[in-house]
């Protein structure tokens, strides 16, 4: 069994949760600790039989909750070095025993999910997505992607669902109500999102907007 769920997705918050028949891992916090409760109850999911968290950079809207959620069920966080020191404010709230670091190009395991993390370009400090292997079955997960790169492709090759989180299109950015400095941001010469144009070089995507929670699974 593999499932995934979408729990929150979108610049107000992310958070992810995929779950095999022996392992259950939140994919980053970025809403409050309740909310996080909140949609893993909807879905029955009981947060003490969470294996961890792993985190895919610092930004807010990605790790918001993350201190708090991981102090009240004594969860283990996964995340890289330079992730880590770029947000001291959640840092602080997780004790050091579930401080758990991997390096980006090198796999490891929690439970019977075994992890690649890749680097993707996107102005954090050390920003990964991550490809899931279980029981030969494979899914690939990269938010925030600024553009396509080779590697992410490689990556990302034979996955049996990729979820892939990028809102860039010039014309409604052009008409959006963002301030001036987020307009550039996501516009700049280091674009926080994908172009609309190497996303359709990339057809074999699925592009996926969504709110609310949504469920894959895959047997
Ligand atoms: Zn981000």
């Amino acid at each position: 069994m593999l499932n995934f769920y979408s729990l929150y997705s979108g610049s107000s918050g992310n958070s992810l949760f995929v779950e095999t028949d022996n392992t259950k891992l939140l994919i980053d916090a970025g809403v409050s600790c309740k909310k996080i409760e909140k949609a893993l109850s909807d879905i029955h999911v009981d947060p003490n039989t969470l294996d961890g968290i792993l985190i895919t950079h610092e930004h807010s809207d990605h790790v918001q909750g993350l201190g708090t959620f991981s102090k009240k069920f004594d969860l283990p966080v996964f995340v890289n070095q330079e992730t880590l020191d770029a947000m001291p404010k959640q840092r602080d709230k997780i004790a050091d025993k579930n401080i758990k670091k991997f390096k980006v190009a090198e796999k490891f395991s929690i439970g019977d999910l075994d992890i690649n993390p890749f680097s993707i370009p996107h102005d954090a400090a050390n920003p990964c997505g991550f490809t899931l292997f279980n029981d030969n079955k494979k899914i690939s997960i990269a938010t925030d992607i600024g553009h396509m790169t080779n590697d992410i492709l490689k990556n990302l090759e034979e996955s049996l669902f990729v979820m892939l989180e990028s809102n860039y299109d010039p014309e409604v950015l052009k008409c959006s109500s963002y301030p001036f400095s987020l307009k550039s941001r996501i516009a700049g010469p280091s674009r926080t999102f994908i172009q609309r144009n190497s996303w359709k070089n990339h057809f074999i995507f699925i592009k996926i907007w969504i709110k609310k929670c949504y469920a894959w699974t895959f047997k």
